[in-house]
């Protein structure tokens, strides 16, 4: 499929993404925070999920300097990138409604923190990493390159694997059996699943 109207639909998906991030993460900084977990560690692991679904795709998208990485891919699996965007933002949307001022970039306990098990929290208990997951997968499908359509699956899986476990360690610790309950009604990021 050409790489330019691919690099379009990719564009145009990012930028909804970030439209759909922005409002929550200017009130989410209004929020007091009680506990914060966030480490050296967990630093260095954003600024990999950063570069990986943020730098090195646009790098890919504005300037020729990854073009000797590019390969081919055949066309259904660019039309299956094109049909998880609209999935994707849906579910990246939900789960920042869902989680509301309960939601941080990091590892965070805010103020009356409470537990969400509602809406797209109601049968997994990672949405939005369902959402991040979906994200980096079209953008291997989208964007054909070696560097940067496989830079974000690596910057943010890093960050999924080391985070996850540290996060309902951290949930646990601060709700004790309602968190546990919610946990064995749960399953981590696809319904019944997984
Ligand atoms: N892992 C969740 C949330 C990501 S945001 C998801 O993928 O949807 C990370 C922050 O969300 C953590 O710092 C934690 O404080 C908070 N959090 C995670 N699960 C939560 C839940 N079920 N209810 C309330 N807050 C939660």
């Amino acid at each position: 499929m050409d790489t330019l109207l691919l690099k379009v639909v990719f564009t145009v998906f990012w930028l909804g993404a970030f439209l759909i991030r922005y409002p929550f993460a200017q009130k989410q900084k209004k929020n007091l925070i009680k506990s914060d977990r966030k480490t050296g560690e967990e630093k260095i692991l954003l600024a990999c999920a950063t570069l990986g679904m943020v730098l090195l795709p646009m790098l890919y998208v504005f300037t020729p300097l990854f073009s000797f990485a590019n390969y081919q891919l055949p066309v259904f699996l660019n039309l299956i990138g094109i049909a998880l965007t609209v999935p994707t933002l849906w579910l990246f949307y939900r789960s920042h409604k869902d989680l509301g001022r309960n939601w941080s970039p990091t590892l965070e306990i805010r103020e009356e923190h409470q537990i969400v098990d509602w809406g797209v929290y109601k049968h997994i208990r990672h949405p939005m990493y369902t959402a991040i997951w979906l994200w980096v997968i079209l953008q291997a499908l989208l964007l054909p390159n070696y560097i940067s359509g496989l830079s974000g699956l690596v910057g943010f899986g890093l960050l999924y694997a080391l985070r996850v476990n540290k996060e309902e360690a951290m949930m646990l610790e601060q709700f004790g059996k309602p968190y546990a309950a919610y946990r064995t009604k749960t399953t981590r990021l696809i319904p019944f699943i997984f």
